[in-house]
């Protein structure tokens, strides 16, 4: 694989980061994921603007324009041969001597490399349905931010594997805030409900456009908090994603999510986001 480091293009045995990069002992980096459907990018703007956010909110510079960006990512689809995968992106503050306030100068590091995924799109989940549980929140309170600190995600993760799921919905004050790496929404009726825009969750470049194509269908969305109880007695759930586009949700906590099968605007929903975004993409 060809991998990015400041700079370079190199195999990916020779790709190197210092020992005192701020990434590796703070977790102080940020980072993007963005699909790749037929060689090409989906919503790569959505993804260039909001790394710049989470740039500027950890006062970290951009070590490149977005039309540099724009040409690394297709660099590397090019050369690693991709026709359905991810593209990850990293920015770190870079290396300095261990302290925590952040050093006057520091060259911040990036690093881009691809995943293949055959089939991305046709994910037999989204066929069936994922299962998840609930658990309570205990991340930190800027999630908003989208930073390399993701041991608790990782551990919800292994808490919904040890329980037979897929995935967990992470709870906070009774609410639901979000999946451990997606947004997730309930449906009532024609109603879509999905926790609003804030601090507590990240602000998902797939849910600002899904929430669009809800809109422009004439479909009413409610973005408030929502409990775990009203998620039960829903009539669909979904969760959404730059890597699982919108993915249905068929179970919490071992019970069935209205019928217990992918539901009808979630399917009409991934249908006209994949459509949309292939369309549009780059
Ligand atoms: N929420 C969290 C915590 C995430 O980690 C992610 C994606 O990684 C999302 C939501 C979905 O964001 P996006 O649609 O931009 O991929």
């Amino acid at each position: 694989r060809t991998v990015y480091v400041n700079g370079e293009y190199l195999p990916e045995d020779q790709a190197k980061v210092s020992v005192f990069d701020r990434g590796f002992l703070f977790a102080d980096g940020v980072y993007e994921v963005t699909s790749v459907l037929g060689g090409k990018l989906i919503d790569f703007a959505g993804h260039a603007k909001r790394l710049q956010r989470s740039l500027d909110e950890l006062q970290m510079a951009n070590p490149v324009t977005e039309d540099e960006l724009l040409e690394i990512h297709r660099e590397l689809v090019r050369a690693n041969g991709i026709e359905d995968g991810l593209v990850y992106l990293q920015i770190t503050r870079g290396a300095a001597d261990r302290d925590f306030a952040y050093p006057k100068e520091a060259t911040p590091t990036i690093v881009l490399f691809t995943q293949a995924k055959p089939g991305l799109a046709d994910s037999p989940l989204a066929k069936t349905g994922m299962k998840v549980i609930s658990i309570e929140d205990q991340r930190w309170g800027r999630r908003d931010i989208k930073t390399v600190q993701l041991l608790y995600p990782s551990m919800g993760k292994m808490m919904a594997k040890a329980a037979g799921a897929d995935d967990a919905w992470m709870v906070e004050d009774g609410h639901v805030t979000e999946g451990t790496s997606n947004n997730a929404y309930i449906v009532k009726g024609n109603t879509i409900v999905t926790r609003h825009l804030g601090t507590e969750i990240l602000h998902g470049i797939t849910r600002a456009a899904v929430l669009r194509f809800a809109r422009e269908a004439q479909m009413v969305v409610e973005e408030r908090p929502f409990t775990i109880e009203e998620a039960k007695a829903a009539d669909e759930a979904f969760i959404t994603s730059a890597s699982a586009f919108v993915m249905p949700v068929v179970e919490m906590d071992g019970q069935p999510i209205g019928s217990g099968t992918p539901g009808r605007v979630t399917a009409r929903l991934r249908e006209i986001y994949l459509d949309e975004m292939r369309k549009a993409a780059v």
